[in-house]
């Protein structure tokens, strides 16, 4: 007779995107079988979509990492290693590459999916012992232009809102997401809106599924998002609140002046829009709270914080900002990119909002972890895309990358390949083997996925949540944070001998005390009891803050807030008449990042088994393509053969990609080989949204 299955369960965060829902895990005899929302969790209310409802299917998977693996040449065959030699190999490889090359030679490139925890120890090992600012993440990518943005602007990085204030806004402005696919449980809240008059505007040049739901849709030209910006601004000048504006911010005149020196009806034809359809936007803008949600549509460009900053204006100008209901309010898209932040893992911070060129800030880190002055370098570190660059170029030796896919998730990736075959050490740290990065390896560590440990991250909406352990790791798998512990310790780094996970978060939040973000009330113990706070939490009685700036002091050293100019520039890359196609590309409801785990997943296959490539009716009609043709799309850095989609969502002389197929999953289709590396010259962030190429019928698919 079989014994009783031993059941077992618990809350942790869903791994997947920044809405930050806590799940139900409920498992048997040490496999998930349920996952459910958790109902007293202000980001989801009890509610989950597809992708956090299946999360159950993707742990103990086929391609599951399971034992760290070393080759001693990139053709050989990975073989099994311990993990004693696979820390002392990581250790000695970087260290002598270090020793041969200095401390620039070697970088770390994470993500938004690593925990707060080992962020921290990332930024304290690299950029306190190892002498390097070399570390960055995949936020780099997704929001480092908002992050620009609201430091510029308001003196902090963090949104001020919360969800909470999608109940008390009246108007709901959506610029730049297609929120509906990709933050579906926020844009839930924001489809069954309490108050039947709020009015949903939608600015996208795709009639996407959140387009398709709001009160107006503005299709604007692909680029021209400064330009709407500007007329509205310009259409909003007699709503200004000049009581606002003199007694919170800061450059107001020059801003008026710039606004005056703009021509309305040029920026509105820059937009392409009707001149009823951008006024009639304006006067919703003037009707109550304002709240606007922005993503990767305003970040991925090359003037990515001018967007973000004519957004701020907007709501400055009309001080909507630091009360129920109003604001601007970045998404994130991964569950930590906001904690990694907050424990400076981007190239140019240090934990708790400090930053590498500042020298106090160098100087409070370094006596925080013990260290003689000057240890932490003042230069910023590299970029992502900067570090890919470096590899190329032999500036760069060393590379260890966790919890992202980069050789699928970065543009211009035939660059990108140059640089791995470059690199002297690819060390990798990932749940699954193989991806289109790890069979670029040496080294693999295998980590332990969301349930499988203790972890802590930061949500949208500054929300610190505490993820419990319900399962055993799969195979050898460690926590992340535990696997770089243990190699800072190989390293002979002192400060690393945490007697618990527990350890690490308490040294990392009584660090971030004084701070914009400051999570000092926020114990180990008291996360572990109350699973939840907002920042800042400044004591252990706080309760929290749902909305910052409510006082109207800014994090600024005058305590106002900074209006800033935004002049336009033209994308890096133009069309012309050889590449007459705008290229723009973003996410699937069915699939997350590059797939490496919704692939895992049946029901997502059959929903989304094959990327594709929308092109409007007319431009496939005056190429001669039908709708499913296999198609090649071009340019000058590469080409891919992909399914045509023809439909009327995606505008005449735009085409539309996703970015979740890399090589491994389907050949020659990943769209970042035509997508373009031009940088923002303040966030770093790259121009993702914007490619000039042509497209050609090859045969029927
Ligand atoms: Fe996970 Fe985002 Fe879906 Fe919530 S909305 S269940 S966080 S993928």
């Amino acid at each position: 007779m079989s014994s009783p299955a031993h059941v077992h369960s618990g809350e942790a965060v869903c791994p997947y995107c920044g809405v930050g829902c806590r799940t139900w895990v409920e498992a048997e005899d040490n496999r998930i079988v349920r996952v459910k929302g958790v109902a007293d969790a202000a980001a989801n209310l009890g509610r989950i979509c597809p992708k956090g409802a299946t999360l159950w299917r993707v742990v103990d998977t086929p391609d599951r990492l399971r034992t760290p693996l070393w080759r001693a040449s990139r053709g050989a065959e990975f073989k099994r290693l311990s993990w004693a030699n696979a820390v002392r190999t990581a250790a000695q490889r970087l260290a002598e590459i270090r020793a041969r090359h200095g401390p620039d030679s070697i970088a770390f490139y994470g993500s938004g999916q690593l925990d707060t925890e080992t962020a921290y120890l990332i930024c304290k090992l690299f950029k306190g012992h190892l002498g390097t600012n070399n570390t960055d993440s995949n936020s780099r990518l997704c929001m480092s232009s908002a992050v620009a943005a609201y430091t510029a602007a308001l003196g902090s990085d963090g949104p001020p809102t919360s969800y909470d204030d999608i109940r008390h806004a009246r108007t709901i402005l959506i610029t730049g997401s297609n929120m509906a696919d990709a933050h579906p449980v926020t844009f839930d809240f924001v489809r069954q809106r309490d108050a039947p008059e709020t009015t949903l505007i939608v600015i996208d040049p795709r009639r996407t599924k959140t387009a398709e739901a709001a009160d107006l849709h503005l299709p604007l030209r692909c680029g021209s998002d400064l330009a709407l910006f500007h007329a509205l601004a310009k259409l909003s000048l007699s709503q200004a609140d000049q009581g606002f504006i003199e007694r919170h911010t800061t450059g107001f005149e020059p801003y008026l002046a710039f606004l005056h020196g703009l021509d309305l009806n040029a920026c509105i034809r820059e937009t392409g829009l009707a001149h009823e359809a951008v006024e009639r936007a304006a006067k919703l803008l003037h009707g109550g709270p304002l709240l606007t949600f922005y993503c990767m549509g305003t970040n991925q460009s090359s003037e990515g914080v001018r967007k973000n900053l004519a957004i701020i204006n907007l709501h400055l100008m009309l001080g909507q900002i630091g009360k129920p209901g109003a604001g601007p309010f970045s998404l994130t898209g991964q569950p930590n990119a906001m904690g990694g932040r907050e424990a400076g893992l981007l190239a140019h911070q240090l934990p708790g909002y400090r930053l590498t060129d500042n020298a106090a800030h160098r100087r409070e880190s370094e006596e925080y972890w013990h260290l003689p002055g000057g240890s932490i370098s003042p230069r910023r570190g590299l970029t992502a895309v900067e570090m890919f660059r470096a590899l190329e170029q032999g500036r760069l030796k060393a590379i260890w990358i966790a919890a992202t896919n980069p050789a699928a998730s970065l543009p211009d990736l035939h660059q990108v390949r140059r640089a791995f075959d470059r690199a002297e050490l690819v060390i990798v740290q990932d749940c699954y083997h193989p991806t289109d990065t790890s069979v670029r390896a040496d080294l693999l560590l295998p980590v332990a996925q969301w349930a499988e440990k203790e972890w802590t991250s930061t949500n949208s909406e500054r929300t610190v949540s505490f993820s419990a352990r319900i399962v055993d790791p799969v195979g050898e798998a460690l926590p992340d944070c535990e696997i770089v512990r243990r190699v800072a310790v190989a390293l002979g780094a002192p400060g690393f001998t945490y007697s618990s996970r527990d350890a690490i978060w308490d040294e990392f939040r009584k660090l971030t005390a004084g701070r914009p973000c400051d999570m000092s009330g926020m114990s180990a113990e008291r996360l572990r009891r109350v699973r939840m706070l907002q920042w800042p939490c400044p004591d252990a009685d706080h309760p929290g803050t749902l909305r910052r700036y409510t006082d109207k002091c800014f994090a600024t050293p005058d305590g106002r807030a900074r209006f800033h100019l935004t002049p336009a520039s033209q994308p890096m890359e133009r069309t012309d008449h050889e590449f007459p196609l705008t290229l723009t590309t973003g996410r699937l409801a069915a699939h997350w990042h590059t797939r490496t785990r919704t692939g895992n997943v049946p029901s997502f296959n059959r929903l989304a088994p094959h990327p594709t490539l929308q092109l409007h009716p007319t431009d496939a009609e005056a190429r001669g393509i039908a709708d499913g043709d296999l198609i090649l799309a071009f340019n000058r850095r590469g080409s891919v053969r992909i399914a045509a989609e023809v439909t009327t969502a995606t505008p005449p002389g735009t085409v539309f990609g996703t970015f979740h197929w890399g090589d491994l999953f389907e050949k020659e289709c990943n769209i970042n080989y035509l997508t373009h590396s031009a940088l923002d010259p303040v966030s770093w962030q790259p121009e993702f949204k914007y490619a000039a190429v042509e497209v050609r019928g090859l045969r029927p698919s």
